[in-house]
């Protein structure tokens, strides 16, 4: 797998900010080199470009090395870093399973590379054949998103396996609801295949998403230039230092995500016996797609109730369907009293 190959020109001959704190490692007693204002400690100080106290103990929770992280402001940024860093403008082209997270088109978009959608099978299983009978030689990336959003459910690990093996570029695996999930996540695969990206965040199953800190993990190699092109201070001091602490609690993130699945059990268990859920998908997630004979009545009903939930009706193959997040136990039995007492003719 040759990486640099698949780097932008522009990007391998980069030469990077380099800022003070680059410049400096170390104690200083004296710190005249970055325009501070010497009062107001610590939030006076520029961070950590690179995060390394927080990436130590990331590292050890997920049995990875510090240098194969890239931590970013959620894992919307490593997904808009990975169009700046691999795909020309107006010439290469991004391939991705379709429906799926709306953040990779945007970004394919604002960095004009074209990008094609793929269609899942009609039950939104992966079929790697058809994946990569889209590729050309102008395709640099592939996105795969397992446990997948708005389906829910996991991609076949064979089935993406294929595409790992057989695609000459980069593929990113987003999980970012792997914590919901039964399949082990492929960052055990990481030194196995240099070309993968994975996603991960702190947004769903740690209770974080205003804290805004995504994580990217691959080879040293890729995330080197992760580092080159980021904005040099992109997770300022107090996210480091707040989802440093909230690492230390992951026995509770475990009783939240244990207490999330069993409510997805109790919402599946109740919208079977209701007659507007004509089919819902199986999820390894913190949510749950619902198809329904009316999906836009449905969100409107539930809106003038003050339930919001995502109305799916215009996503690919998801054709009257709603996604459901799995909320308290309390919000979930006002959702179903709610829908029970909707009668559709
Ligand atoms: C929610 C979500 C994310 C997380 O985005 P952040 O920017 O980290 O909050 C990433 N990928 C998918 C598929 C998601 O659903």
């Amino acid at each position: 797998m040759n990486i640099q190959k698949l780097i932008r020109k522009n990007i391998a001959q980069l030469s990077p900010y380099s800022c003070a704190r680059d410049e400096f490692k170390g104690e200083a007693s004296v710190s005249l080199d970055a325009n501070e204002n010497p009062l107001n400690a610590p939030y006076n100080r520029y961070p950590d470009p690179l995060q390394w106290a927080l990436k130590e103990k990331i590292a050890k929770l997920k049995g990875v090395r510090p240098a194969q992280i890239m931590l970013g402001n959620g894992s919307d940024e490593p997904i808009d870093l990975v169009f700046r860093i691999f795909c020309e403008p107006k010439e290469d082209n991004a391939v991705a399973i379709e429906p799926t997270y709306g953040m990779y088109k945007v970004c394919a978009e604002i960095n004009n590379v074209e990008y094609r959608k793929v269609f899942l099978n009609e039950d939104f299983t992966l079929d790697a054949n058809r994946v990569l009978a889209a590729v050309n030689e102008k395709t640099k990336v592939i996105f795969l998103c397992s446990p997948n959003n708005p389906s829910g459910n996991l991609l076949n690990r064979a089935e993406m396996l294929k595409i790992v093996e057989n695609f000459g570029g980069i593929v990113i695996i987003d999980e970012a609801y792997v914590d919901f999930s039964s399949e082990k996540s492929w960052l055990a695969d990481l030194d196995k295949y240099k070309n993968i990206i994975v996603l991960q965040t702190f947004s769903k199953a740690w209770g974080l998403a205003s804290v805004r800190c995504g994580m990217a993990f691959a080879s040293e190699e890729i995330i080197a230039f992760f580092n080159k092109v980021k904005y040099p201070y992109n997770v300022n001091l107090l996210t480091q230092n707040f989802v440093s602490e909230e690492l230390d609690k992951q026995e509770r993130k475990n009783a939240w995500v244990k207490m999330l699945l069993e409510q997805r059990d109790y919402l599946q268990k109740e919208l079977k016996s209701l007659p507007l859920a004509e089919k819902i998908y199986p999820s390894d997630a913190n949510f749950i797609l619902v198809k329904t004979p009316d999906a836009n009545g449905i969100y409107k009903y539930l809106t003038d109730k003050g339930i919001i939930v995502r109305n799916r009706n215009n996503v690919s193959l998801s054709l009257g369907c709603l996604r459901i997040t799995v909320g308290t136990k309390e919000e979930n039995e006002i959702l179903i009293n709610t829908l029970k007492e909707l009668t559709i003719d």
